[in-house]
């Protein structure tokens, strides 16, 4: 139970996008970065938890390096696409990544449930966050590509909010840090007035 609980708090999948979950698997960017990719295993238990795999995979080290790259890409990309730049060494990795076909989802008739046959389930993945990438940065998602404002944090989100007023990764983990701060403040000049 105690590995179950560990497992569901490694990754973060709140960014509102594939693609930028798997950038988020740096966090804090902008301060201290911290790889949680870099754990042992974690690049297959990453694809798992974003649903990928219906088990962990076994990754080779190339793979997991690719996966690594694509992240880097996307996150390059991603922050480029917001001020309208599409830096041409990150976006050949990730054309690259979504050259590979998708899967071929077959449905099972007795369970009703669907699995995804593929000849190369990694570079299906692969293809598939690329892929996730390419849509987000050139469709009308991209005006709504926001970084969290916490100045440690910094993580990509899709603010998909209807008034597009999402100012952090989380409320949870950025917005009551930063709502704690502005109050500390706040406290600071009263008690200075
Ligand atoms: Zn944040």
């Amino acid at each position: 139970m105690e590995g179950t609980r560990y497992l569901d708090s490694e990754f973060r999948f709140n960014s509102g996008r594939l693609s930028l979950d798997l950038a988020a698997t740096v966090r804090r960017r902008a301060s201290t970065p911290i790889d949680v990719l870099g754990n042992p295993n974690a690049c297959g238990r990453w694809l798992k938890a974003a649903g990928l795999f219906s088990d962990v995979p076994e990754l080779s080290a190339e793979n997991e390096e690719a996966l690594i790259r694509l992240r880097e890409a996307i996150w390059k990309l991603v922050t480029g696409a917001m001020e309208t730049r599409y830096p041409e060494d990150a976006t050949a990795v990730v054309n690259a990544a979504a050259r590979f076909p998708l899967g071929t989802p077959q449905l099972q008739s007795r369970s009703g449930t669907v699995s995804v046959v593929s000849d190369d389930p990694f570079a299906t993945a692969m293809s598939t966050i690329a892929r996730d990438a390419i849509e987000l940065v050139s469709g009308s998602l991209r005006l709504r590509l926001k970084t969290c404002d916490q100045p440690d944090c910094r993580m990509l989100f899709v603010d998909t909010s209807p008034s597009g007023q999402r100012r952090w990764c989380s409320m949870q983990r950025c917005g009551s840090r930063a709502k704690g701060h502005a109050f500390r403040q706040r406290h600071e000049l009263s008690v200075r007035a």
